[in-house]
């Protein structure tokens, strides 16, 4: 089976690939926003509708701007006299820009994401580039407007030819470039066991066969250091090189954080998904539970959102199934050997012992053995 596959590393320009990316990402940079502005404005200066349709008065509205638009205005926008320098870099990457800020939109039409926001120049950069902007030859990647090919770190390696590349450069002023890549799978053998998950603070992760994965905590681990520098920054003179350094410092942090955070979260994806047919879980409202102060740092900690990510693509990969059941589910509060409901279980309760069976059930391995049970028999009746 194939698969497109993202393989990401980390590269090291030269000074002039690093002025030509600076310059790259400033403009794209640059044409998001101003498209952005453009297709905001539209919408409320000319009343149109966003997606098309028509208003509530039964009169069909001006259709808003769309890709196409967008990119219309793109190539007048280029021949301002007064903005040489969006010449300068490769038309491909501005052209993209358009088109994820087209998908932004959908997203954001369909209800699954925020109001596309405008890009921050302290931010995460990227580029995108297309086939035609790159020359990919004996494992050398040269982008367009470049004469040398990109140094890369090779941690890994990738078969197939590259379908598009990403460039980007993160707050601590790293480079990374992904290739996505279409590739065949070497297929792994299908299992028998299926697990149902709980995902918690003390263990990330308890599976209703017994297993905890432990929390290796990484934000709280580096947490006073964090704070010291913190407070090195706010000394530091607005403007200056040192307040510069001290941002960068914490920037390297976080990456560093981040890192760790993902390493371990990719090795249990892995394994999860490697010795399972099926795993169920429960659906989150991660967000909503971010709203909990007390307890926000503590589960962003835990990365639980990025975890369900990898487990939903690594699945995909390997033909194995994901079966997420109904959040409302009481899966704590029930006991799995008899099917009693308590009223109540505090959060710091982590045993507790069944009132009509007298079993003696572990929080949480009780709460994954329940997820089990009615992911098998919601997605054994294909009621998902
Ligand atoms: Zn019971």
């Amino acid at each position: 089976m194939k698969q497109l596959r993202g393989f990401k590393y980390r590269f090291y320009p030269t000074d002039s690939q690093r002025l030509e990316l600076a310059q790259t990402f400033g403009c794209t940079r640059f044409v998001y926003n101003w498209a952005l502005a453009l297709r905001t404005n539209s919408y409320y200066q000319d009343n149109v509708s966003l997606t098309g349709d028509i208003n509530c008065a039964g009169n069909p509205r001006r259709r808003a701007l769309s890709y196409t638009d967008t990119s219309k205005a793109l190539t007048k926008l280029k021949k301002d006299p007064e903005k040489p320098w969006l010449k300068q870099v490769s038309a491909v990457p501005l052209q993209q820009g358009l088109r994820h800020l087209n998908t932004a939109f959908q997203n954001f039409f369909k209800g699954k994401t925020k109001y596309p926001r405008f890009k921050k120049k302290a931010n995460r950069q990227s580029a995108h580039y297309a086939p035609n902007a790159f020359k990919w030859v004996e494992g050398k990647l040269t982008l367009a407007k470049m004469s040398q090919p990109l140094k890369i770190k090779w941690s890994r390696y990738f078969t197939g030819e590259p379908k598009s590349i990403t460039v980007s450069k993160d707050p601590s002023n790293r480079y990374f470039v992904s290739f996505l890549v279409e590739e065949e799978l070497d297929g792994w053998q299908p299992s028998t066991e299926e697990v149902g998950i709980d995902l918690g603070i003390k263990d990330v992760v308890v599976c209703s066969n017994g297993f905890a994965s432990g929390n290796p905590k990484h934000y709280q681990k580096y947490q006073a250091r964090l704070k010291t520098l913190q407070r090195r920054l706010a000394k530091k003179k607005k403007g200056s090189n040192n307040r510069y350094k001290a941002r960068l410092k914490i920037a390297k942090l976080h990456a560093k954080i981040s890192d760790c955070r993902k390493d371990f979260l990719h090795k249990l994806s892995t394994k999860l998904v490697s010795e399972n047919q099926a795993i169920y879980t429960e659906t989150l409202a991660v967000k909503n539970m971010m709203a909990n102060h007390k307890l926000a740092k503590a589960i962003a900690d835990c990365g639980w959102g990025e975890f369900l990510r990898q487990l939903e693509y690594k699945a995909k990969w390997h033909d194995r199934k994901i079966g997420a059941i109904d959040r409302w589910f009481p899966s704590s509060k029930r006991c799995n050997p008899c099917g009693h409901i308590l009223d109540k279980l505090p959060l710091d309760v982590r045993e507790w012992t069944c009132p009509s069976c007298n079993s003696v059930n572990l929080r949480d391995e009780n709460a994954a053995l329940n997820i089990l049970a009615v992911g098998q028999t919601v997605f054994a009746c294909g009621l998902s």
